[in-house]
């Protein structure tokens, strides 16, 4: 017997953890009964627009049709099995679709069940190539400071060091941080000494550094910051310069968030190892991919010990597979580029004019992101009373109140939820909060 909705809740509340939440003075959470579209559907019947994609991942709208019977289909034949020792239809249909969308030559192809395990995998990637080539001291990355990868140890190692670094410096391995790409931003001009404080730290440890790692174009959980992609390209050629290996997390900048399928497109270059995530299965099961070049694929198995070495016990999981290639076909099926301009346009037009409220920094728009920064955030309590008036699900983080919606989300409801924004931005500011304080 399914329990009533107040104890199913009384119950989420004194055992479960959520996301960045005390265990035990934990946020008010929502039962979600079902979704479809923009909307998801609580216990009691209310529905909320999902206006960040359920942290980014939903694309084509929740349980999209197309996705849900390909899982359904895929669960008659085969739910899993494991990957060492077996290979099946999924996989190796995904993975073929993947390499005709990655950037020319990196079709090789790693699955992994998170974005966060997709960076650990490229991190490993790089030292074991460098290992292979005979620079075991190359053993460390070069991340950018506003950055973020993920919350795994690996992965948070290369994040933002101002965030959770402090709590775990003991777990974490140490990386080199250069900068924020601060100093160059999107749509302006070029500015040549934004790359100075990376070309600094890169020269300066050549000898430890195996890969550089970015989210390309866009910073997006930890600054919600965008910058110029003649930074990717000098990145590009400081990397080859030094036979340093380039990596590109396009997790949550990836599948047409700013415009293009990927964001890196802007720079013309092509990175050495990309990580992808979120939006590949539509937000219907977990599923990340690492994909590289044969030639790296290559120097690794030459090297020692023969073998790439990670393998996780889902790897590759047949259901998340075919949720993946459902998704791939919604992308392949229709025009995602002019989808996102609009939403870009009218979240542009929409936006704008909040730049002159009080306690409104700045406002940033880049395809399917939305961004008001704030000089100081009003209060949680405030803004989630503000928004469910208008019936908009939205999760803003320090400074930021920002949508994310999914790309096929119509221009009506984005007017509802840009109109929600502009009341929660309106919103006096709150108590201060702890300068230490996390991203979340
Ligand atoms: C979300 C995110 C990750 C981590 O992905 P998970 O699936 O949450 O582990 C890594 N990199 C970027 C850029 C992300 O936005």
């Amino acid at each position: 017997m399914e329990s009533s909705a107040p104890d199913a809740l009384a119950y989420d509340r004194s055992h479960l953890w959520h996301p960045y939440a005390s265990p035990l003075n934990p946020p008010p959470v929502f039962l979600a009964e079902r979704a479809h579209d923009t909307q998801i559907v609580l216990a009691d019947g209310t529905e909320l627009t999902d206006a960040v994609s359920s942290w980014w991942c939903v694309a084509h709208g929740h349980n999209h049709p197309h996705i849900t019977k390909a899982i359904q289909r895929q669960s008659e034949a085969l739910s899993h099995v494991m990957f060492g020792g077996f290979t099946h239809r999924p996989a190796i249909e995904l993975a073929r679709r993947i390499a005709q969308l990655t950037p020319e030559g990196l079709d090789s192809i790693f699955f992994a069940d998170s974005g966060s395990i997709s960076v650990e995998v490229a991190t490993k990637m790089a030292v074991q190539y460098q290992y292979a080539l005979g620079y075991p001291n190359r053993n460390r990355l070069l991340a950018l400071r506003g950055g973020y990868h993920g919350d795994t140890a690996g992965a948070m190692a290369l994040s933002d060091p101002d965030g959770m670094h402090k709590l775990f410096a003991g777990l974490i391995p140490r990386h080199f941080f250069a900068d924020a790409p601060t100093q160059c931003p999107l749509r302006s001009e070029w500015n040549e000494s934004a790359f100075d404080s990376i070309r600094t730290t890169l020269e300066a440890h050549r000898d430890e550094i195996a890969a550089v790692i970015c989210e390309p174009v866009f910073q997006a959980a930890n600054a919600m910051w965008f910058y110029h992609p003649n930074y990717l390209r000098r990145m590009r050629e400081l990397c080859d310069e030094h036979g340093i290996l380039l990596i590109f997390d396009e997790i949550a900048a990836g599948f047409y968030r700013t415009g293009p399928l990927w964001a890196h497109a802007r720079s013309g270059i092509s990175p050495d190892i990309i990580c992808i995530g979120k939006a590949l299965t539509g937000g219907h099961l977990t599923l990340a991919a690492t994909a590289t070049s044969h030639r790296i694929a290559k120097t690794i198995s030459n090297g020692f010990p023969g073998a790439f070495m990670h393998g996780p016990t889902y790897m590759a999981n047949p259901l998340a597979c075919a949720a993946g290639i459902a998704s791939l076909d919604l992308f392949a099926g229709s025009d995602y580029t002019a989808s996102v301009r609009r939403i870009e346009q009218q979240l542009q037009t929409g936006l704008a004019p909040l730049r002159s409220l009080p306690n409104v920094t700045a406002v940033r728009v880049l395809g399917a992101v939305g961004i008001v920064e704030v000089a100081s955030p009003p209060r949680a309590e405030d803004v989630r009373s503000v928004i469910l008036d208008h019936g908009i699900w939205l999760r803003p983080f320090g400074n930021f109140i920002y949508t994310m919606p999914p790309l096929v989300t119509p221009p009506e409801t984005i007017g509802k939820i840009i109109a929600a924004i502009a009341d929660a931005a309106a919103l006096p500011p709150g108590p201060p909060v702890p300068a230490d304080g996390f991203h979340e």
